[in-house]
């Protein structure tokens, strides 16, 4: 096995569910989720950094790379330290990173990429009414106001979509977003799972 982290990535435009599926899926023993969205907004706001951060996701702008990728680095590196991301063992679950091709270049020789679950929403309406209703829940201010949901979706469209094309094809995993936490969590595991069991198979030998 390479030293690179074993890793999947969560893929999909803003309020495909990424999130939530991140979650339930860190709940299960040898997955680990990490989310740069709620790396993010676990900074003190008051912190040059933190500052830096409201100061893109309120336009709902993406934060520059170079930070981005600096940031993403220190945080695995404390998870790892702290032992609760343990890389031997655990798939990593990326979710929100790389979000730019820049970023996948400058991730490729610290990730292996297993594979890509591809979150797809066929219907964008249910997607910016899914992000409305999270602002109210969770109290975000990108999500709040429809013009900057819409520049979100556009930025991901021009921005991120590009991303798949730096992967093999065959790594790919379109999943419909569309059903209850449950029932898309169902087809997750369906593609994950195997992904995971070849990856113990491998620690073991
Ligand atoms: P969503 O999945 O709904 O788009 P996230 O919680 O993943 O939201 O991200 C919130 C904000 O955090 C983004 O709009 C962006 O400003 C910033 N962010 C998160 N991940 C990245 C990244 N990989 N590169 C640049 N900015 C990021």
């Amino acid at each position: 096995m390479s030293d690179r982290y074993q890793t999947i990535l969560l893929f999909g435009a803003p309020g495909a569910g990424k999130g939530t599926q991140g979650v339930l899926l860190g709940s299960i023993p040898g997955f680990f989720h990490m989310s740069t969205g709620d790396m993010f907004r676990t900074l003190d706001h008051h912190s040059e950094i933190g500052k830096l951060f409201n100061q893109y996701s309120s336009k709902g702008e993406l934060v520059p790379d170079e930070v981005t990728i600096r940031m993403w680095r220190e945080y695995v590196h404390a998870q790892t330290v702290l032992s609760l991301y343990k890389s031997r063992e655990d798939l990593l679950c990326l979710d929100g990173i790389p979000r730019t091709v820049a970023q996948t270049k400058a991730m490729q020789e610290h990730i292996e990429v297993r594979g890509i679950v591809h979150l797809v929403a066929t219907d964008p309406e249910e997607m910016v009414a899914r992000l409305q209703k999270r602002a109210i829940e969770q109290k975000r201010a990108d999500d709040a106001k429809i013009d900057v949901i819409r520049n979100r979706l556009d930025v991901y469209e021009r921005e991120t979509r590009p991303v798949l094309d730096q992967f093999d094809p065959s790594l790919i995993h379109e999943v419909n977003a569309i059903g209850t936490p449950a029932e898309v969590l169902g087809s997750v595991l369906r593609v994950l799972a195997p992904i995971q069991a070849s990856m113990r198979s491998t620690v073991s030998s």
